[in-house]
């Protein structure tokens, strides 16, 4: 190991209303030692997600607050690089919660380590290897229950979850309609990725869109939004449908709640099921959804897109492009070329 320090962006203030790149600061600290039984990684691919704006709050969500003046905390693909571990290999490529420094402890890793093999490009396995497309698989299949013939509407559908759950839909035999904010967004949608439809919300009247697109109703909605576009699949349900409620970005920088939707009894008229769900609530089924995710990718019936922006200065301004909608596929950043046998 011969670099000395370990370069690092840490989280300062809580924001009130939209996340700013002077809520993260950056710092330089010692790499550190590696003690008997530990190993060092060094950050290549640092993931960025929208739930990380949620564990800058005070308020515990689902996991505890990042403390003020720790590392932000964040999923990265990272390689070995010094190890007193038997079960990791210098060299070996992992993915992990290692945070937004450029080396840690394997030990220091939130959750452990999984070593990969590496099948397909890196950026993936933050994307649909990963976190989101392990969501969308299990939110498409598990939570929505899609059948071949149903109408699904997926929301983010540009993004790395719904671009993936939208797929998802598809290869399972469903018509397929993409809401996404932008004219380039929306015709990846209906060209590379094969949806039936999409919607520009930036643009269009959702609830109109909707009116002319399922005269029927939807019976699958896989909400990544939450906010208005939510209240307006309510408004256009088929009678019994499901809402996988799998996230509510929409809101995420609100400095104070917005109303709900106002048309929640239309869940009692239409007996429509609304449930949330978490992606680690699925672990140990991960192995098997990777699978099919890995296979579909091989034979071309899932398209996968990574938005890959560059440096390690740049870090929180990736973060918050997911909040202008400035990505398209899942949002990464890379830090590091792998070294040795992995590059
Ligand atoms: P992503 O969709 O790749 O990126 C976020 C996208 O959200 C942006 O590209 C933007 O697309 C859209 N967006 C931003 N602000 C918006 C607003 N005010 N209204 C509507 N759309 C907005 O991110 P992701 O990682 O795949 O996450 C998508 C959702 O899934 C998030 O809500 C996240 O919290 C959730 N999620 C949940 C789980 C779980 O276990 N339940 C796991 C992972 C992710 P447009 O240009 O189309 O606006």
């Amino acid at each position: 190991m011969s670099e000395s320090v370990n370069r690092q962006w840490c989280l300062v203030a809580r924001p009130t209303g939209m996340v700013q790149t002077s809520d993260f600061e950056y710092r330089e600290a010692p790499v550190p030692v590696v003690g008997e039984g530990d190993y060092l990684v060094r950050t290549l691919y640092v993931s960025v997600d929208p739930a990380q704006r949620g564990w800058m709050n005070e308020d515990p969500g689902y996991v505890p607050p990042i403390p003020l003046g720790e590392v932000m905390r964040g999923g990265t693909i990272s390689q070995v690089v010094e190890s007193r571990h038997p079960d990791h290999a210098v060299g070996d490529i992992v993915s992990g919660y290692f945070g937004w420094q450029e080396y840690a402890l394997g030990s220091a890793g939130l959750m452990g380590a999984q070593t990969i093999t590496p099948e397909h490009p890196l950026p993936r396995y933050l994307g649909v290897l990963g976190g989101t497309g392990l969501t969308a698989y299990f939110g498409m299949l598990e939570v929505g229950q899609v059948a071949e013939g149903q109408t699904v509407l997926v929301s983010g559908a540009a993004g790395a979850t719904g671009s993936v759950a939208a797929q998802i839909a598809k290869i399972k035999g469903c018509r397929v309609i993409g809401i996404a904010g932008g004219a380039e967004k929306c015709a990846w949608l209906t060209g590379e990725l094969g949806l039936d439809a999409a919607i520009d919300y930036k643009h269009e009247q959702v609830g109109e869109r909707l009116a002319t697109l399922c005269p029927d109703g939807v019976n699958v909605y896989f909400d990544n939004v939450g906010g208005s576009i939510l209240e307006s699949a309510i408004a256009h349900m088929a009678r019994g449908g499901r809402i996988a409620c799998c996230g509510m970005i929409a809101g995420y920088n609100d400095a104070a709640p917005q109303p709900g939707p106002g048309n929640l009894f239309l869940l009692i008229a239409r007996r429509i099921t609304m449930a949330g769900f978490l992606v680690p609530d699925f672990a140990p089924r991960f192995g098997d959804a990777r699978r099919d995710l890995s296979a579909w990718l091989t034979a071309g019936r899932l398209h996968a897109r990574e938005d890959v922006q560059e440096g390690f200065e740049n870090i929180p301004a990736t973060f918050l492009r997911l909040f202008a909608g400035r990505n398209l596929g899942k949002q990464v950043l890379k830090v590091a070329d792998p070294t040795g046998s992995a590059a």
